[in-house]
Order: structure tokens, then sequence, then C-alpha cells
């Protein structure tokens, strides 16, 4: 509403009076928020012979009277969850399916897959995290890992775990490794921005993952400190906040 009346008050603006011209205009206005029928449009050319300027004031009182309908809709009697157990959709479940994805994590750092139900063959997820959130550490000298599997995927560093025999295995193959890593797409990426909150998670809380994992804390790069920046823009990005 605030859109279209803030769309008529830009093309009376224009001091067009010509009601065809005039709504031609506020369709334009509108076009990256509506996609408003050129037929129906003329159905209203045909009832309205008057001024835009008046056709104008009229449309913005019938939104006034929609707006008042609505709040006194909202603020009245009406009974929130009685609406709610009859949809269709239960937006908690919907909002939590959507968290829990197909159930599946990422054989590296054990981000849920994001993408729902069981018909995809690939598990996906749009941001991993370093593995070390998920007590993958260096045998060697017990520090958690810092590497986030999207940059290990990219570099020819290998691996060894329980599912590899403990022998060790190029990260850039890692799909070789058994139907469960097949079954993941884990796509290179060895960006400073790549899961950056995730990473600031890690300098942030390192002490604490590896007392919790009864680890050593992992070796943070040094161009990870300065991260800070890179965070609100990708978590803008990855979660549309
Ligand atoms: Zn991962
Ligand atoms: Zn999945």
């Amino acid at each position: 509403m605030r859109k279209t009346k803030s769309a008529l008050e830009q093309a009376m603006a224009t001091k067009k009076e010509n009601v065809p011209e005039f709504l031609t205009e506020v369709r334009d206005i509108l076009k990256d928020d509506f996609v408003i029928d050129k037929g129906s449009l003329e159905i209203v050319l045909f009832q309205n012979a008057t001024k835009a300027s008046e056709f104008a004031k009229d449309v913005v009182a019938a939104l006034d009277d929609v707006e008042q309908n609505l709040i006194s809709g909202f603020n009245g009697d009406c009974d929130i969850k009685e609406i709610l157990s009859h949809l269709t959709v239960q937006p908690d479940k919907e909002i939590f399916r959507q968290v829990l994805g197909c159930g599946k994590m990422c054989p590296f750092c054990g981000v849920p897959c994001e993408r729902g139900g069981s018909g995809h063959k690939q598990h996906f997820s749009e941001t991993h995290r370093p593995k070390g959130l998920k007590y993958y550490h260096y045998d060697f000298n017990e520090k958690l890992v810092a590497t986030v599997c999207t940059s290990s995927v990219a570099c020819d560093a290998s691996f060894c775990c329980t599912e590899t025999h403990d022998k060790f295995h190029p990260y850039k193959d890692y799909r070789s490794v058994n139907d469960y890593f097949v079954s993941w797409d884990i796509p290179p990426d060895t960006s400073i921005q790549a899961a950056s909150y995730w990473k600031y998670v890690l300098c942030t809380f390192n002490k604490e993952f590896a007392e919790a994992y009864n680890a050593k804390e992992a070796d943070i790069p040094d161009d990870w400190k300065t991260i800070q920046r890179e965070i609100k823009a990708e978590i803008k990005k990855t979660y549309n906040m």
C-alpha cells in the first residue's frame, strides 16, 4: 500500500491529467513490484472519464479503507492460533524443515544439507564451516583444523579418517571415498569471504571449542583476523536477513 500510494504521488507530480497517461505512469513506477495487467487497466479507463487527480484521490481513499479493514481484522477477535491450525502449511514446521534440510551433514564440517525432503541426489549447503567446529583435528598435534572444506577441496591437501581406512586421500578427490562422500556437492571456494561468519565464530571461541573437544586451539590464518567487515554482507547474502 505504501508503494502504491507513493507511486500515485510520483505520478501526480508529473501533472498528467489524462487518466490513461496517468495510469501508464503509475504502472511504470510499480513495474518492479507488481505485474499490472493491461486489460484490467482498460476496464478502469472505461469506468473513469474523470481527471487523473480526482481518480488518484479515489484510489488513495479506497486503499485507506482496505488498510483500516485489515488493521481491524488483525486487532479484532481473530484467534491467531485458530487461524494457524487451519493453514495447509504450518509456519513453524516449515521453518524447522528449512533449518533441518534433509538431515544429512557434510562429511567434513558437519553443516546440514539445505535441500529439503528426500527428492535430491546431491546434498548441498550454501555455506560450509571451518572443520574444527566439528572436532576435525590434526592427529600429530591435536590442533583443531581451521580450514573450511570448500577451501580444502580446492587445494592439493589430503585428509585421513576412518572412511579412508586411515590412509591419506586427496581432498580434491573426496567423492571417490565412498557413497556418502559422493553424495555431497562441495563447490571449491578459496575466497576470504567464504564462510566469514563461521570463521569469526572459530576465531572468537577457539579456546572454548578446544576445551570442549579436549583438543588444542586451531592456528588461525592471519587474514581471518580482519574478517569482521565481511560478515554482515555474507550473512545478508546467505540468510537473506
Ligand atoms: Zn563442509
Ligand atoms: Zn540433502
